[in-house]
């Protein structure tokens, strides 16, 4: 199965994905380009990825002391996705790369997350790696250490947790001292051609893609303390610095070494999913690798000096918005399996005058309502939260090649969507998972079928790049507040104008009259919670805010798709070929099915927030 179709119509139906080819930057592109690329991608994900993700899944990475050993198939599907030419898809042609619309590049992405989740995180980290040094870094630093990412011959990481510091980065124990005096080379390494030269010193927890023997070198981007004037670490995350950090030490010109950095692979996690990505320990700067005979890790700071979070935050959002897309596809590949089950399975029989005649033969399970609800619950996560991460890849191509006035706005709404971008799809698209488990019955719970897998690969994603309850105190403790709610303001007017839309559509002008009451009940209790100004009163119910938020930016989608369907159907489009007028029914369907089954559900979430409800907030340990 595919969601290929799916693609066409959200780039061409809905999201009018040709037009960025007026855009001087995208001038050498046309539908036939995008047509090429997400072939090209389909193709090496079905035939390269998916064939190894349970592989990869079964034979985790294994540390004998010295080595990291992958499957020997990881470096070879590596190959493939490099040979794609998709990691520098959207960069500049001086860069190498395709300038295509970053919309185009998530679309294609979506197969290599949907093949398998796991693999798809290295080039994912490694693009996210480039784009913070391209944004942030000098051209010395651009040249030495991007350019090897965006051409696929290095690996990158983001380096930020510590055993004692996940959420709470302000609290991270690595630090970074001047390499000057003491190394008896009487070299200034402050004068560094490839940056002030600093040796770092610490524990990094979690490290996805950390150590492994692929590519010429591993690029760290490292936070790290610089102690202030008075020796002593600066609190908070005004202290935080960027680093980047080589596995093995690189000369000024850019040639890598053979000889490594003071970075040590202390040991492996052993993860409940998503074991296709290594993840580790590493102690840098301990000593096991010294340099000029000295312990410590060698890093090039980046950006300026305690804006080491700012700059980390490129890779982050990105990173959030990849981590939504991970899930969403997860949530696709569950849905399309129990699809098929569903069809094959027979079971039962139907309810009424005929469901007792036991010789009468047994209809496929997905004649039975529930299964159908099941699937079309399914539908609506993996497509919705597909279109959410278009939408904001969108967003991201407005921000780079739009006017002034587009990019001003993009910037701001992907400000705010980033994290529904994240939180909704790792929620849901987990529960579509579940579901997708339970479509196929006892079958779904052995290893025998994939859908487990998606299930424990899915897991992750409330966890990482931002637990669920971060993400809930970011959206309403900063982003819906910021420039005086601006954000809000212009998810609000793109919301009030769908709507107007929908509001002269048969079929979906009810649905258009919900929109509008969800969103003046999301400003409504914006405002209650933050009536005191207390933020432990605004944010009791963060995360039930964050559900209600998601389930109106859903609702938003669904009601622009609905409108997309429509449009479709006018114009006779999709009534040939094998998909037939069923297609644009679908998703028709599913827009009824989100309005009448999802949304209602935003009251029971809004209605604590809007009360502050203080239930949770006041409970004591002891009561526990
Ligand atoms: C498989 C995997 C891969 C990862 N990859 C990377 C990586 O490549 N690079 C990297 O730097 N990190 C990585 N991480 C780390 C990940 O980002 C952290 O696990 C995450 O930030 C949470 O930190 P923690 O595990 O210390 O949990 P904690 O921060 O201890 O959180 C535990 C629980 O407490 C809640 N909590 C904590 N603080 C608050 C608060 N202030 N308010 C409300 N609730 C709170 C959390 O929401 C969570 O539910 C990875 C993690 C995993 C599991």
């Amino acid at each position: 199965m595919s969601h290929r179709a799916t693609i066409d119509f959200l780039l061409y139906d809905w999201l009018q994905a040709e037009r960025l080819c007026e855009r001087p930057y995208h001038a050498e592109h046309s539908r036939e380009t995008y047509t090429a690329v997400i072939d090209l991608a389909e193709q090496v994900a079905t035939e390269q990825f998916a064939p190894i993700n349970r592989l990869t899944d079964i034979h985790e990475p294994e540390f004998d002391g010295t080595t990291v050993h992958l499957p020997k198939e990881t470096p070879l599907a590596m190959k493939a996705y490099n040979d794609t030419g998709l990691l520098a898809a959207s960069k500049d042609a001086e860069l190498g790369g395709m300038q295509l619309p970053t919309v185009v590049e998530i679309a294609a992405m979506s197969f290599f997350y949907k093949s398998s989740v796991s693999l798809a995180a290295y080039p994912m980290l490694t693009r996210g790696n480039a784009n913070t040094i391209l944004a942030h870094g000098t051209p010395k630093q651009i040249e030495v250490f991007a350019k090897g990412g965006i051409e696929g011959r290095t690996f990158g990481t983001m380096c930020l947790s510590e055993p004692q510091a996940g959420s709470s980065l302000s609290d991270i124990a690595t630090r970074a001292t001047p390499d000057v005096a003491g190394d008896g080379s009487g070299v200034d390494w402050q004068a560094d051609p490839l940056g002030q030269r600093y040796r770092l010193r610490g524990n990094k927890m979690w490290i996805s893609g950390g150590e492994h023997e692929m590519g010429d070198n591993i690029v760290h981007l490292v936070l790290a303390k610089i102690p202030g004037p008075d020796g002593k670490p600066v609190p908070g995350v005004k202290g935080i610095s960027l680093f980047i950090v080589p596995r093995k030490l690189v000369k000024a010109d850019g040639t890598i070494t053979s000889q490594r950095n003071d970075v040590a692979l202390a040991g492996l996690n052993h993860k409940c999913g998503y074991r296709g990505t290594v993840n580790t320990l590493l102690n840098f700067g301990e000593g096991k690798f010294p340099v000029n005979g000295q312990a410590g890790a060698v890093g090039y700071l980046i950006g300026k000096e305690g804006e080491g979070l700012k700059c980390m935050f490129t890779l982050m959002n990105e990173a959030r918005i990849s981590v939504g897309l991970g899930a969403t596809m997860l949530g696709y590949a569950g849905f399309e399996a129990s699809l098929e089950y569903a069809k094959q399975r027979p079971q039962g029989r139907r309810m009424g005058a005929g469901g007792k005649d036991h010789s009468a033969p047994q209809i496929a399970i997905i004649e039975h309502t529930d299964v159908k609800r099941m699937l079309m619950m399914q539908k609506a996560i993996a497509e919705g939260g597909f279109a959410l991460a278009l939408l904001c890849a969108q967003l991201v191509d407005d921000e780079k090649t739009g006017t002034p006035e587009q990019a001003e706005r993009a910037n701001l709404l992907l400000e705010l969507l980033t994290p529904i971008a994240k939180s909704w799809p790792s929620e849901w698209a987990q529960e579509a998972n579940s579901l997708a488990i339970q479509i196929l019955g006892g079958y779904g719970y052995t290893r025998d079928f994939p859908v487990e897998q998606h299930w424990r690969d899915n897991r992750l994603n409330m966890i990482h790049e931002g637990t669920h309850g971060i993400q809930g105190l970011d959206l309403l403790g900063r982003k819906v507040i910021m420039n005086g709610g601006k954000a809000l303001s212009v998810l609000a007017e793109r919301i009030s104008e769908t709507v107007t839309r929908a509001g002269q559509v048969d079929g979906l002008a009810e649905h258009a009259n919900a929109l509008a009451g969800a969103l003046q009940k999301v400003g409504a209790s914006t405002k209650a919670a933050w009536a005191t100004g207390v933020p432990e009163e605004a944010l009791a119910n963060a995360t039930p805010y964050l559900q209600a938020f998601g389930h109106t930016v859903l609702a938003w989608i669904w009601l622009e798709l609905g409108l997309a369907a429509k449009a479709a159907q006018q114009a006779g489009q999709w009534d040939i070929g094998p998909l037939g007028t069923g297609f644009l029914q679908g998703k028709l369907a599913c827009t009824d099915y989100f309005f009448r089954y999802e949304l209602p559900k935003i009251d029971a979430w809004l209605g604590v927030v809007s009360r502050r409800d203080a239930t949770c907030a006041q409970a004591q340990a002891d009561w526990f």
